[in-house]
């Protein structure tokens, strides 16, 4: 019997894929890494025990596991290892939600939308909501601690998470926290797993709080000729109030959006911030204070009234997919503490000078969490060179400014190569001697986060 034919049998019929023209479309996420490889075999699981049966085939046979949510993620963490196996939660689609305590038991592979959607049916808000909410995981979700736009004022994926069920890599299931709010009992086991891109084990069932239903907010948007100006009212606004969005968006992008949408937005601003309050005070205060730093700054400001705020939320949302369509990007997901915002926008706005590339500019800049998207070009090797420089240039940049090369979308395998920069080598050293302890033979996404341990060593086929 060969390897794959005993994976086989020890799943349900239907749940190993090989067919070539399916396995295409699990080579890559959405970073669209051209060195990904194709896998051997997909493992669509329906259930906790169908990963179980797939990681410890995969030990037993010391083949790579590359676990997947939905692919949206922009790292590469998702991208496929040569000589190795996808095992996706497309499947396990499951959610329950008790009203009682406010909180939500899901399978990996409910969309954040979806969770959202179940939530607001009993009057409950689940906040999170990265820009791609519609088409990403809650597995993939807590796998990268993934941000969004509101998350300025009620935080990350972390800070809902009180439970995981996670699949270690010898196939054992084990259960951290649960449905207590408080819980101390032990290191903080939840945490190490939030955020470890599938490098420390497959998340199978996540407990999740949730809030009340999300209070009703309004929207101003400020357009400015002068970045460092927008910088600097974004700067005055986070020290004064906690909005609960900042978001920020730059000339190129802006021109991007308009370009899908067109919603009459200035295409000659240099840039554009749209944020919110949902401070239910009848006199409006985070309001006002909002409209006076930006029309100190020099913005033309308005407010967006019910609706019209909702298109223009909806305009920050897309301007990744806007930029995409002028073609390959590579994606930076680089942060700095918030005074030095400015400077990060100054920085990128060289880098993109000196290289003579396109650096499109967007942020959820009330986290100080940027993402500069570097065009690769139409094929041209010596620009696809100049952009890979400044790609490269931008996570220095960050680091220079004691910032991070990620905020949100984690290291997956594209910004390996910058973490010793940012942590320093004995905080890598610490990080591999977890790593070494959960996942001896290295069979969980290798070369995500870690290197991957060299051809022939443990994953031998
Ligand atoms: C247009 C666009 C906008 C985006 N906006 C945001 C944003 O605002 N904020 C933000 O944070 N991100 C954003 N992202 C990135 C992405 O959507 C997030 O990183 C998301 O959390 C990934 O979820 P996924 O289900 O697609 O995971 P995948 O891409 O499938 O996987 C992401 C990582 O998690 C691991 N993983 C997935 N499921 C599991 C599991 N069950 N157990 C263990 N590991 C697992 C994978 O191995 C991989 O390392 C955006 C992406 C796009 C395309």
């Amino acid at each position: 019997v060969s390897a794959l034919e005993a994976l086989a049998a020890a799943l349900p019929p239907g749940a190993v894929v090989t067919d070539p023209a399916v396995l295409a479309d699990y080579r890559q996420d959405r970073a669209l890494d051209p060195d990904a490889a194709t896998p051997l075999a997909v493992v669509l699981a329906e259930r906790t025990a169908d990963v179980q049966a797939a990681v410890r085939w995969a030990a037993e046979h010391r083949i790579p596991v590359v676990p997947r949510g939905a692919g949206s993620g922009l790292s590469g963490g998702a991208t496929a290892v040569e000589g190795g196996i996808v095992v996706s939660t497309e499947r396990m689609r499951g959610v329950a939600i008790d009203p009682t305590t406010r909180m939500a038991v899901v399978q990996p592979g409910l969309l954040n939308a979806e969770l959202k959607r179940e939530a607001a049916r009993l009057g409950l808000w689940y906040p999170p909501d990265p820009a791609s909410f519609e088409f990403c995981s809650i597995g993939g979700n807590v796998a990268t601690n993934a941000g969004g736009l509101c998350c300025v004022k009620y935080g990350v994926t972390t800070d809902y998470v009180l439970g995981l069920e996670v699949v270690l890599s010898d196939g054992t299931a084990v259960r951290l926290g649960g449905d207590r709010l408080k819980d101390v009992a032990g290191l903080s086991l939840v945490k190490l797993f939030v955020g470890s891109e599938g490098t420390l084990g497959i998340i199978t069932e996540i407990t999740l709080r949730l809030l009340p239903a999300a209070p009703p907010s309004r929207t101003v948007s400020a357009w400015f000729d002068s970045t460092a100006e927008a910088g600097a009212a974004i700067l005055e606004i986070a020290s004064a109030i906690r909005p609960s969005m900042l978001e920020y968006m730059d000339h190129l992008s802006i021109d991007a959006v308009e370009d899908e949408l067109a919603l009459g937005l200035d295409r000659e601003a240099a840039a554009w911030v749209i944020a919110r309050s949902d401070e239910q005070d009848p006199e409006g205060r985070e309001v006002r204070i909002m409209l006076d730093a930006f029309a100190r700054h020099g913005a033309r400001v308005s407010e967006a009234p019910g609706e019209e705020g909702e298109r223009l939320a909806h305009a920050r949302r897309i301007a990744i997919p806007s930029v995409e369509k002028r073609g390959r990007l590579l994606l930076s997901d680089v942060g700095v503490a918030i005074p030095r915002l400015a400077d990060l926008i100054a920085g990128v706005e060289a880098i993109a000078a000196e290289h003579r590339v396109e650096i499109a500019f967007i942020a959820h800049a009330g986290d100080g969490n940027t993402h500069p998207l570097v065009l690769v070009g139409d094929g041209d090797p010596d620009h696809e060179r100049r952009a890979h420089v400044a790609y490269g240039e931008i996570m220095s940049l960050a680091i220079r400014l004691g910032g991070t090369i990620t905020g949100e979308h984690g290291v997956g395998k594209l910004k390996r190569p910058w973490l010793a920069d940012q942590v320093g080598d004995d905080v890598i050293a610490l990080t591999q001697r977890i790593k070494d302890a959960l996942d001896p033979l290295g069979i969980l996404n290798p070369g995500t986060i870690f290197e991957a341990p060299p051809k022939g060593t443990t994953h031998a086929r």
